[in-house]
């Protein structure tokens, strides 16, 4: 049997890291698009970076990404890549649109061109959804975006479906909700509970300041996410899935569960603090999962409480080493 190669956008970021592991595990020879940076992104790959091959593009430009493929001729390929953090979209939009949306174009384009036979996965995001006015949300669900970040990825997500009914490529939309895992930056709320709950248990801090106790998310571990990526791109048929827990929980009962962890009364060490509140607030933003799961039999085998205390434990360790 001939080796599968995949081809990994984003290998730096949370789910790159991860899917190349699962790939490694699946016995694929794995390649990844990374940008040029002045100084080392690595540190998510650096433990298995030896198993795959890195080879040198950037979403912002055409010819990079042609050369990948062409020198790569993978099976697979995942748009990973994205300016992902909503916040840094209202202020540099153009930029979020040159990497979220038409980043995507090009590396369709790309795809048609140097291997019209590769299979293609786009993260899409439940940021499409922006207010939507049914809950949960299925893949029926009218995209409303509220944020530059969410509009990129509405772009994205129907030159994909357009690229698949145009050009009969297989191409795949995943929408997931927020997914999370020690690799998350500190800048997300989740890991920035965890880490600071760890920084309280060892003395390092003594206060964690947060916005809307009250918001509630639907929140999964990003080795679900990326399991259920690759599940769809070994399908038949091409098709579009929501991605994601199909529960919610509030910022206060993830609080909760974190300072449970160590040991700790939340309410002596947890602050609101206005300037942490997002403005554009989405509500009830719940995935629906019933289509990935009668469809291809997938769900989420963590629960919110084991990827708390795995997350906050993992942080623990980090900051006691
Ligand atoms: P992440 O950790 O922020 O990683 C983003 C990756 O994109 C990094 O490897 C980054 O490379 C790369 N990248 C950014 N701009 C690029 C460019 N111009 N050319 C090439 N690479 C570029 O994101 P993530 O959490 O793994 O998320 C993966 C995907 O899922 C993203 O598209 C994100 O928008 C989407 N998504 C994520 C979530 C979530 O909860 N995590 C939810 C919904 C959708 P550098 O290392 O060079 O910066």
């Amino acid at each position: 049997m001939t080796t599968k190669k995949a081809l990994i956008t984003g290998l730096t970021g949370q789910d790159g890291s991860y899917l190349a592991e699962l790939l490694l595990d699946k016995g694929y020879e794995v390649f990844g698009l990374v940008r040029r940076s002045s100084s080392s992104n690595l540190d998510r790959i650096n433990h298995f970076s030896n198993n795959i091959q890195i080879l040198s593009g950037d979403l912002l430009d055409q010819s990079s990404l042609m050369d990948v493929i062409a020198e790569a001729q993978p099976d697979e390929i995942y748009n990973l890549a994205s300016q992902s953090y909503v916040p840094i979209s209202w202020t540099q939009p153009a930029l979020t649109a040159e990497y979220t949306a038409l980043g995507v174009s090009r590396l369709l384009e790309s795809i048609r061109r140097c291997k019209p036979n590769a299979r293609f996965y786009q993260a899409s995001s439940s940021e499409v959804f922006g207010q939507p006015d049914e809950s949960p949300q299925t893949e029926r669900t009218a995209f409303r975006p509220r944020n530059p970040y969410g509009v990129a990825k509405a772009y994205a997500h129907w030159m994909t479906i357009n690229y698949r009914q145009k050009y009969n490529l297989y191409t795949c939309c995943g929408i997931t909700y927020t997914h999370e895992s020690p690799r998350r930056g500190t800048e997300f709320v989740f890991r920035k509970i965890t880490h600071t709950v760890a920084q309280i248990k060892l003395g390092l801090a003594n206060e964690l300041k947060l916005g809307n106790l009250e918001a509630r998310r639907d929140w999964c571990y990003a080795k679900d996410a990326v399991y259920a990526m690759w599940l769809m791109l070994q399908q038949e048929q091409p098709n579009d899935y929501i991605i994601a827990s199909g529960e919610t929980y509030s910022v206060k009962e993830l609080v909760e569960c974190a300072f449970n962890c160590v040991g700790l009364n939340w309410e002596d060490y947890v602050s609101v603090d206005p300037a942490f509140y997002r403005p554009d607030e989405p509500v009830q933003l719940v995935g629906c999962i019933d289509k990935i799961k009668t469809e291809i039999g997938w769900q989420p085998e963590y629960s919110f409480n084991h990827l708390v205390e795995l997350m906050v434990d993992y942080d623990l360790k980090k900051l006691s080493s």
